[in-house]
């Protein structure tokens, strides 16, 4: 069966440039970069070297690059850091459409910790009101966590304009840039951000690799204590073989972020103009915000996202929904729910993501498939019926 992989903001394929860098350290380059002899030192200096890169393609200090174990683990030691760096302040700013390493962490500190939490809103199409995030600012404000790019929906937001006005204020500001790395430019010499999360299994790393940038002079405080590795930031041996990977990733992201833009998008648009001239009620969610050149999510009015996946993985296709199944229901996603996406809508979304190994083929086998499912389970869907009678 063909197989069509369109879900590349969950997880990458591995690029096999990226595999055949790491091997050797699954063999004889197995040496701990702390030991001080000849294996550990070799380690060392080429694991310093994926460092290196890792920051120059960020137009970053190496010493700001933090290696973690993944976004997650980034985004949690920014926002803890930015707290126990500052035990007076307790108030965090941060938006409602943040991914869970953010959102189920801010209401955890909020329930259990005595932490204050603004939760920015968006508007329909995904965007964010800067005098809003003004008004939030406090002289309690310990840290502004904003994401660079949504995952669900792609939209991003004004990073530059936001780092100037959060430093104005003097407070630590951090993005999640997990789904903006390699889709668009991010150089962080040209910002204020003081800290950014990435992960490296969403740009063609394998899972279980993670950096945190920290701009040199940013309040901090370890998460994880013990050695002294990565200069006390972080305990823990590093993963070389994975770290190793990365900085081959970020090369390959490097080389090829023209083409993200120019190619990727270009099939990105071929499947949001085919899908929306060839089904009747379908609508783009943040069609009129800056999104990534790569994602799309698009909802089809009076189905479900879930049975839409089904059929389309019957046919080897491979994308995500807007929803999330919670405790036996199907609850539209907090990010489409924040946008005041109508439920009618909401639970007939799906997101595609493409990447460089995405072909006009691809595509174009979605393009033949996706309006009979549509049509298939609209003639079933009793609100589709309702839905139309009521349309007249
Ligand atoms: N932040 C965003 C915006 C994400 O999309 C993801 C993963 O989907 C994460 C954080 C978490 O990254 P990881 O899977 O590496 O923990």
């Amino acid at each position: 069966m063909r197989t069509v992989y369109l879900d590349n903001n969950a997880t990458t394929m591995v690029a096999p440039e990226v595999v055949e860098a790491m091997m050797p350290y699954f063999g004889q380059l197995y040496g701990n970069p702390s030991s001080a002899h000849l294996f550990g030192g070799q380690v060392h200096r080429l694991m310093e070297a994926a460092r290196e890169k890792v920051a120059a393609f960020f137009g970053a200090q190496p010493n700001d690059i933090l290696f973690t174990s993944c976004g997650t683990e980034s985004d949690n030691t920014a926002v803890r850091a930015a707290l126990q760096s500052q035990p007076e302040k307790r108030h965090i700013v941060t938006t409602r459409v943040e991914h869970p390493a953010i959102l189920s962490l801010c209401q955890h500190l909020e329930k259990k910790e005595g932490c204050s939490v603004t939760y920015l809103a968006v508007d329909s199409q995904g965007r964010l009101d800067l005098d809003q995030l003004k008004e939030s600012l406090t002289d309690q404000t310990a840290i502004v966590s904003i994401m660079w790019a949504n995952n669900e929906t792609g939209v991003v937001f004004p990073i530059q304009e936001i780092a100037e006005l959060v430093k104005s204020r003097g407070i630590t500001f951090h993005t999640d840039g997990v789904q903006a790395v390699g889709k668009i430019p991010m150089d962080l010499s040209r910002t204020g951000v003081d800290m950014v999360s990435l992960s490296g299994h969403k740009l063609h790393a394998p899972k279980g690799i993670g950096v945190l940038y920290i701009r040199k002079g940013t309040k901090f405080a370890p998460f994880i204590r013990g050695g002294h590795q990565e200069r006390g930031r972080r305990a823990g041996t590093e993963n070389v073989p994975y770290i190793i990977g990365l900085g081959k990733a970020i090369e390959l992201a490097e080389a090829k972020l023209e083409e993200e833009n120019t190619r990727v998008k270009a099939l990105r648009d071929r499947l949001e103009k085919g899908l929306l001239a060839s089904i009747p009620r379908s609508y783009v969610n943040g069609v009129e915000a800056e999104r990534l050149p790569n994602t799309l999510s698009i909802s089809f009015e009076y189905i479900e996202g879930e049975a839409i996946l089904l059929k389309m993985s019957a046919l080897g296709i491979a994308a995500s929904s807007g929803s999330a199944c919670t405790s036996g229901s199907l609850e539209p996603s907090h990010v489409l729910r924040s946008m005041g996406v109508p439920f009618t809508c909401a639970h007939g979304t799906v997101r595609f993501s493409l990447s460089v190994y995405n072909t006009q083929e691809d595509v174009d086998y979605v393009l033949e498939h996706l309006p009979m499912i549509v049509a298939s389970l609209r003639e079933i869907s009793p609100y589709w019926e309702e839905g139309m009678a009521a349309a007249g």
